[in-house]
């Protein structure tokens, strides 16, 4: 089996899900991008109704990229690298709780196959051990095209919860952009019980 990989690897060598270039067997990046995600530094924030929040990286350079080929190449290797990278820097006390994802847009995640934020979340929550609980939904269905213009300018979605709601939240995401999306979750959540609500996202637009 060993024997097997490493003639498909050789035969086929990965390439870095960041450039493209060939990179070592089983890397998701190659050396040059690895490094150049390391010098990244994480961003601490905010955003109301949530009582702190944390992102792995700015929204740049390898990092900018990872969320292109993890949303748009359906590079799943992606979502484990993003989880590898938090579980290594957020700082502790972030990690705990329920790993709730931020739901997607329905139309969007239907056209994609999958859902970048439940990826990471996944990763992350079994990394962690820390228990996955998907109880948030986007409410109403829409013009998909609007919505993600309503995202940009910081129009909150509205999101609704679903089943039993955690006492104490960590919401993942992909990309935080201006916080109105995690703003709206976090208050959803709330209403429903939630009394500690946190947020991780793997980068975040400055
Ligand atoms: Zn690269």
């Amino acid at each position: 089996m060993e024997l097997l990989h490493s003639l498909a690897a050789g035969i086929v060598p990965p390439l870095c899900a960041a450039c493209g270039r060939n990179c070592r067997p089983r890397a998701s990046l190659c050396t040059h991008c690895s490094r150049r995600l390391a010098e990244a530094d994480s961003l601490a924030g905010g955003a109301p109704g949530l009582d702190r929040a944390w992102s792995s990286a700015p929204h740049e350079g390898v990092a900018r990229d990872l969320v292109a080929a993890l949303k748009f190449r359906r590079l799943l290797p992606v979502a484990e690298l993003a989880a590898d990278r938090i579980l290594w820097l957020a700082p502790a006390a972030l990690l705990s709780g329920s790993v709730v994802p931020v739901p997607t847009a329905r139309l969007r995640s239907a056209a994609r196959g999958f859902d970048p934020a439940a990826e990471i979340a996944q990763a992350l929550a079994g990394r962690a051990d820390l228990s996955l609980q998907p109880c948030l939904r986007r409410k109403g269905g829409g013009r998909q095209v609007g919505k993600r213009r309503a995202d940009r300018v910081g129009r909150p979605p509205l999101i609704a919860t679903r089943g039993e709601v955690p006492r104490s939240v960590l919401l993942i995401d992909d990309v935080m952009t201006t916080g109105a999306t995690l703003s709206a979750c976090a208050s959803a959540l709330r209403q429903s019980g939630a009394v500690r609500v946190t947020a991780i996202t793997f980068t975040r637009r400055l």
